[in-house]
């Protein structure tokens, strides 16, 4: 079996990770030389809309999926009409488009920040009295790590906010006061099963996120989990998705969902009994979907910047190293460590060196 994945970054080479032991193979088409799954997979060089790259993918993969959800629409209706592709084509229109992917969570009945879809200034200028400050405007489109947003504190910033954003469709947000960001990986089999992974608690700093907790047994838990599952069987989901939410106390409000892995899930590689990474492929292809039971405490520290992190994280107990294999480059994500622990002590002083040396080599 052979695996087509659109984008050969760090995602597709954690796919590709798992999918070895299961006796897989995997292609990858990225534009990016470099971007081959880190050396794993098979690589067609060249633009995810090249019609040739793409009928080269279908006809050399037996099933295609994304680590990269930004792919134009006609890609992904162009490859579902020559092989199986996994999300489906629905699910990445909605969520490349925060405004259809906002409306589409207040159609489940599930919450989210006040928002307005803004085309122009005057259309900013008008919906702010009904927003109230503090609101964020962010693009419609191809957004990530907190880019193409601009933070609004008062009517003054908002010609230079729409300048900044350079005039594409935007929505604009109210800004939520939450306690806390958790977020929610689940994934869902042709036939329609579902399992759940614990509740990860994220924390970000500048839009990008920093550290991921496995919250096992969290009193929201069972919110989340409605949440999610009304999405992907209003989708006719396959895969892993990942539900990014704030908590409001206690009320779970939707912020935005990614039709893939995610980075809040890095952990349940060492952190759960079958990572998020397995169960997307045992979700594509319709085998049984393992286990999301968590192996003690973890959490996932990102590394961001264009330092190696320090060999020291190799030799903390009960700490794992992911590097990512990429060209260093200001304010990108090079790797990441997992702690895992069944001493709560243990886990908690790890946590904190980690924490430490990523903010060492951090030049975001
Ligand atoms: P990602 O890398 O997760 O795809 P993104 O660029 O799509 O990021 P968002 O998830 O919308 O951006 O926002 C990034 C972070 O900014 C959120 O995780 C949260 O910390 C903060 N944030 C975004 N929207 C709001 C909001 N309406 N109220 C409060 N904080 C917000
Ligand atoms: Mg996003
Ligand atoms: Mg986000």
């Amino acid at each position: 079996m052979k695996i087509g994945i659109l984008g050969g970054g760090q995602l597709a080479r954690m796919i590709a990770l798992a999918g070895y032991p299961l006796g897989l193979k995997f292609i990858v088409l990225d534009p990016d030389p470099n971007a081959g799954a880190g050396g794993l997979s098979e690589h067609l060089h060249g633009a995810y809309d090249d019609p040739q790259l793409l009928a080269e993918l279908a006809e050399k993969a037996d099933i295609v999926t994304y680590e990269f959800e930004n792919v134009p629409a006609d890609v992904a209706a162009f490859l579902s009409s020559h092989t199986t592709v996994y999300p489906p084509a629905n699910a990445l229109a909605v969520a490349q488009d925060r405004l259809l992917e906002k409306n589409f969570f207040r159609e489940l009945g599930i919450g989210t920040a006040p928002y307005r879809a803004i085309d122009s200034l005057a259309d900013l200028e008008q919906a702010m009295p009904e927003i109230g400050y503090p609101a964020i405007l962010k693009s419609r489109r191809m957004g990530y790590d907190g880019k193409g947003q601009a933070l609004l504190h008062s009517a003054q910033d908002l010609a230079a906010a729409w300048e900044s954003v350079a005039g594409v469709p935007c929505i604009v947000e109210g800004f939520v006061g939450f306690s806390r960001e958790v977020s929610i990986i689940a994934a869902r089999s042709p036939s329609g099963h579902i399992v759940f992974y614990p509740l990860s608690e994220n924390r970000h700093k500048g839009g990008i996120l920093r550290i991921a907790e496995c919250r096992n047994n969290d009193a929201l838990q069972a919110q989340a989990e409605n949440h999610v599952r009304l999405l992907l069987e209003r989708l006719g989901y396959v895969g892993v998705v990942a539900l990014e939410l704030f908590d409001v106390d206690g009320e779970l409000l939707a912020n935005e969902f990614a039709p893939r892995v995610h980075n809040s899930g890095h952990w349940t590689i060492e952190g759960a009994e079958t990572s998020q990474f397995e169960n997307h492929l045992r979700a594509i292809l319709d085998l049984p979907l393992g286990s999301t039971k968590p192996r003690g405490l973890a959490a996932m520290v990102n590394f961001i910047g264009g330092l190696a992190p320090d060999p020291a994280v190799l030799a903390l107990a009960d700490s794992h190293l992911h590097l990512y294999d990429k060209e260093p480059r200001k304010g990108r994500k090079v790797a990441h460590a997992t702690v895992r622990s069944d001493d709560g002590i243990i886990y908690a002083e790890t946590l904190e060196k980690l924490r430490l040396l990523a903010e060492a080599v951090d030049d975001s």
